[in-house]
């Protein structure tokens, strides 16, 4: 059998879509995820870990990484600076890992240029009603609410240039949906044409 190589799957929603949840839910469930982490000059909220969900980095530092290269994209949220690492997602790969990349709409347009081969998925709670109570179990007061809001329709408009869209209604849902696209997406001829020569040039050994 020919061997299996991944890629990596961008997940993007829009703020109070359930990137965070379903990530952390997919990473538990389904041990060939694996997050790729970012990092951000925004503040850890309670419970967050550094190196588990984020590097958190200061505004000089995260600078210096993108002057050198260091990232495959970075964008600026609510006025907090995220970036992804290619070093993270290379070896990912490299050990036989899905990376898992949670970022904004416009940092998975830049993934998909340096991984030509990566899956997007844009994620969206079942309704808006659905999401406004999510942000604001979440704690987010009023005046973060109404920003995240305008974000998230700006943000909707991107939706039509992902490959995917899942519905995050229970996790555990949303979670075997991903792993369903990614099922899929490992069964395309585009990505087993090897198997198809190697089988092919086995019939010069046939008489
Ligand atoms: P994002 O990272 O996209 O901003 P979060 O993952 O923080 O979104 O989700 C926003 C809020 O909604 C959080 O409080 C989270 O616990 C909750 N949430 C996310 N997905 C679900 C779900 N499927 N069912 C119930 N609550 C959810």
């Amino acid at each position: 059998m020919n061997k299996l190589r991944y890629f990596p799957v961008v997940i993007s929603a829009p703020s109070g879509g359930g990137k965070s949840a379903v990530k952390n839910h997919l990473i538990k469930s389904d041990r060939r995820f694996a997050f790729s982490i970012t990092c951000t000059t925004r503040k850890p909220r309670p419970g967050e870990k550094e190196g588990r969900d984020y590097y958190f980095v200061s505004p000089e530092k995260f600078e210096a990484l993108r002057k050198n290269g260091s990232l495959i994209e970075w964008a600026e949220v609510h006025g907090n600076l995220y970036g992804t690492p290619k070093k993270s997602v290379l070896s990912l790969l490299e050990s036989g890992k899905i990376p898992l990349m949670t970022i904004d709409v416009k940092g998975a347009k830049s993934v998909k240029r340096i991984f030509r081969d990566a899956v997007s998925i844009f994620l969206l709670p079942p309704s808006l009603s659905v999401m406004v109570k999510r942000l604001k179990k979440r704690g987010e007061g009023e005046r973060e609410l109404s920003i995240r809001l305008k974000t998230a329709k700006r943000e909707l408009k991107e939706a039509f240039g992902y490959d995917y869209l899942v519905i995050n209604d229970k996790l555990e849902k949303a979670s075997e949906d991903i792993a369903a696209v990614v099922k899929a997406e490992t069964l395309k001829l585009s990505r087993n044409c090897a198997f198809v020569k190697d089988f092919a040039s086995d019939f010069k050994k046939i008489k």
